[in-house]
């Protein structure tokens, strides 16, 4: 079998692709290295440098490769970014996937596995969240991940391209080896932002408003481990790669950790003193996101293992330890 990762050089899909290859699948990444990192790719994975939007590239891949199943994780994903530039996002995001789809379909490529977010459902109306609550995006960034849950439909019904959707929560962590991990640049993300600021590299970690309707005032999130996250991607790919039907699935751990909680559990854990300030609101951040992911146990019978908010530092703190310049070093 074999299975084309595009973004597979990225945080994610780099966690995927480990877990595929250990699994004995032949795996081609493709990836633009525009923030994703040649280091982060097993050696085991073939990878092809260039850009979903390349059609005569893509139709190159698919000619050499016979490919068995594509997983999608090339996305643009800074929501902030995604607000001054939704051109870009529509773009990448949207474009990218259009073209993917169709050399897919070109080729009778039929099993698709799409990376999606909770950022499609917006301010929640109810608590946790299920695959069928509303879908109101307050950034481009979701909105472009929502027009492709929507295209991916109409995809199976005309091309019986069939496709399992993952909603991620908060992706936090690292591979328990160490060797890969979490480098984005800029990096937005709270774990990895007060691990670097617990490194020394920064001068202080900004809790973003301490105002919200929660029980400490600030942020609730459900941080899901990356390899909890590509076991999910596995076991719905085997299910199609089996004849399953096409679905989507929210990925968290059922539980919420506030900004102030996470701070805390970082500091015990990696022993050392940083300043901590309080800041704004940052603007479109839900007061509380916690996923229901009873559907993905239920159907994959997926069941996190290393979604513990413990292991989730631990082993982030492992590699922001080893690595403190990222891949750079
Ligand atoms: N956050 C924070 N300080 C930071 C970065 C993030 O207080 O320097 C908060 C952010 O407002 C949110 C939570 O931490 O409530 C998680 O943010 P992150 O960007 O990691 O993920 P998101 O929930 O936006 O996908």
């Amino acid at each position: 079998m074999k299975i084309l990762v595009c973004g597979g050089a990225g945080y994610i899909g780099s966690h995927v692709v480990r877990a595929l290859v250990e699994k004995g699948y032949e795996v081609v990444v493709l990836d633009n290295l525009s923030t994703g990192h040649e280091g982060a790719v097993s050696k085991k994975a073939v990878i092809e440098i260039g850009d979903i939007r390349d059609k005569a590239f893509l139709k190159q891949i698919f000619t050499v490769h016979q490919i068995d199943c594509v997983m999608h994780f090339c996305a643009h994903s800074l929501v902030g970014e995604s607000m001054n530039e939704p051109l870009k996002y529509y773009h990448n995001n949207v474009y990218g996937t259009l073209c993917l789809l169709e050399t897919m379909v070109g080729h009778g490529v039929k099993n698709f596995v799409f990376s999606s977010t909770a950022a499609i459902y917006g301010e929640p109306e109810e608590s946790p969240i299920t695959e069928e609550s509303n879908k109101n995006p307050t950034n481009t960034y979701g909105e472009t991940k929502l027009a492709v849950e929507k295209m991916l439909k109409w995809m199976d019904g005309a091309y019986e391209l069939k496709s399992m959707t993952f909603r991620y929560f908060n992706a936090a962590g690292a591979h328990l080896s160490g060797e890969i991990g979490e480098d984005h640049n800029p990096e937005t993300h709270l774990i990895p932002l007060i691990l670097k600021t617990a490194l020394g590299q920064r001068d202080q970690i900004s809790i973003f408003g301490e105002d919200y309707p929660t029980p400490d005032g600030s942020c609730i999130r459900d941080y899901i481990h990356v390899m909890d996250i590509a076991s999910a991607h596995i076991l719905g790919m085997e299910k199609l790669l089996a004849g399953g039907k096409s679905s989507v699935y929210n990925l968290g751990d059922g539980k919420g950790f506030s900004v102030k909680e996470v701070i805390a559990k970082i500091k015990a854990l990696s022993s050392k003193a940083f300043v901590v300030k309080v800041a704004k609101r940052r603007p479109g951040d839900p007061a509380k996101l916690i996923a229901s992911s009873q559907k993905a146990q239920r159907e994959l019978d997926w069941t996190p293992k290393h979604s513990d908010l413990d292991t989730i530092i631990k082993t982030a703190w492992k590699w922001h330890q080893n690595h403190p310049q990222g891949y750079n070093k």
